[in-house]
């Protein structure tokens, strides 16, 4: 089937609307929620789906600010996934106010599609990516079963249609050891702190044999009371990193042993806990990567379909990808010298560039709408590549909450 005019009609639809979905977009951005209280935002979002003729489930999943709002039905089912959560302090430095604005306008304008061939759109709301992995709690309570795909656009600093992100699971670890007076009575003391540099020096040492792609870092949040008394307690923040659910296991342990050790050193006594949420690995589904670079590409832009230079972090995306067939593409709203989670940034989110680079992901994504419901063998090709990524045993997390 020739999808050219309808690629057309979807483009004219989103042009149309380009004030409206920017004005959305800047609301958003005025109005920085950090994840989970993303109330006002998601209400927008919600008014302008219902506006347009969307079914609307709020609060889904037991969170208080997701939604999922539906148009058409039947098969396929493509979902397209909105973030709208900022960050503490920097407001939209990440650019999620622009996700959410190209997955509503590609949502709409993909009304055109569905109502020409069937099939189903849902626009997603997914809060609090940056700091609780929302969508990690949707998967596990069944938000995004029974789809073909589901797309989502991130702002960067650069084109890229398919992007790599770790396993990922953090680790909160306190020392108790026994206070005492530094200078006079050292010998009474068990020195907390003193275990958690030997963590860290630990860990240090094991950075140098594990597998370049894999990540540790942490920060001390407790170090003592004052300098003439031997700290009874430390406290950290960690953070592993892993490019497999397999290798993530066993680092976990690894790291974990780095502590056990240094415990049994000082005398004190160790506590940790893992985080509750768990990032999975991203499987980029390149048959929808490719696709998308293709529609991209024809608005003019230059895109990779892997970009190397882009640094590797976790996003619970990845637990979405394990479940269903996924793309993260990176949309160039900024220089690449400039970093997300930047207030330079947050401040060119709200731009002509960041304007533009919502316009051309909304359009991009419901062009990939209309190759993937005007062609029942694209779908079918998705689903090879996802069960043959699955089956290379990247990730044999079934449930993915540890
Ligand atoms: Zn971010
Ligand atoms: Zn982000």
């Amino acid at each position: 089937m020739d999808t050219t005019e309808l690629k057309a009609s979807v483009i004219r639809e989103i042009d149309n609307r380009r004030q409206q979905l920017n004005e959305l977009s800047l609301k958003i951005h005025a109005n920085p929620e950090a994840a989970f209280q993303e109330v006002k935002s998601a209400g927008w979002l919600v008014d302008y789906l219902k506006e347009n003729g969307f079914s609307v489930e709020k609060g889904i999943c037991g969170l208080d600010t997701a939604f999922r709002a539906s148009y058409g039905k039947g098969k396929p089912a493509i979902a397209l996934l909105a973030e709208y959560d900022a960050l503490p302090k920097f407001g939209h430095a990440c650019g999620h106010n622009l996700i959410a604005a190209s997955a509503v306008g590609a949502g709409v304008a993909s009304k055109i599609v569905m109502d020409r061939l069937g099939g189903t759109i849902s626009v997603i709301g997914t809060p609090g990516e940056e700091m609780y992995g929302g969508k990690v709690f949707m998967v596990d309570r069944g938000a995004f079963d029974g789809l073909d795909a589901a797309m989502m656009m991130h702002p960067a600093g650069i084109n890229t249609a398919a992007t790599r992100f770790l396993a990922c699971q953090s680790l909160e670890v306190e020392f108790f050891g026994k206070a005492a007076h530094a200078a006079a009575r050292p010998e009474a003391g068990v020195n907390a702190l003193e275990a958690m540099l030997q963590s860290f020096a630990a860990i240090n040492s094991l950075r140098q044999h594990i597998k370049s792609s894999a990540r540790i870092h942490g920060i001390i949040t407790d170090g003592g009371e004052a300098a003439n008394i031997v700290p009874a307690h430390s406290a950290g923040h960690f953070i592993v990193r892993a490019e497999d659910d397999n290798y993530l296991d066993e680092l976990k342990k690894k790291v974990l042993n780095c502590f056990m050790g240094a415990a049994k050193a000082s005398g004190a006594k160790l506590g940790y806990k893992w985080g509750e949420v768990r990032y999975a690995p991203l499987l980029s589904n390149l048959t929808l990567a490719r696709l998308f670079r293709r529609n991209l590409q024809s608005l003019g832009r230059r895109v990779h379909l892997y970009d190397p230079r882009i640094g590797i972090g976790s996003s619970d995306i990845g637990n979405v990808s394990q479940l269903v067939p996924s793309i993260h593409p990176l949309i160039a709203i900024a220089p690449a010298r400039v970093a997300n989670h930047s207030p330079q940034f947050a401040e060119i989110a709200a731009s002509e560039a960041g304007t533009k680079g919502l316009l051309d992901a909304a359009k991009a994504l419901a062009m990939t709408v209309v190759d993937l419901v005007a062609d029942p063998e694209l779908i079918s090709g998705v689903r090879e590549d996802f069960n043959r990524e699955k089956n290379r045993g990247r990730s044999k997390v079934t449930s993915l909450r540890k």
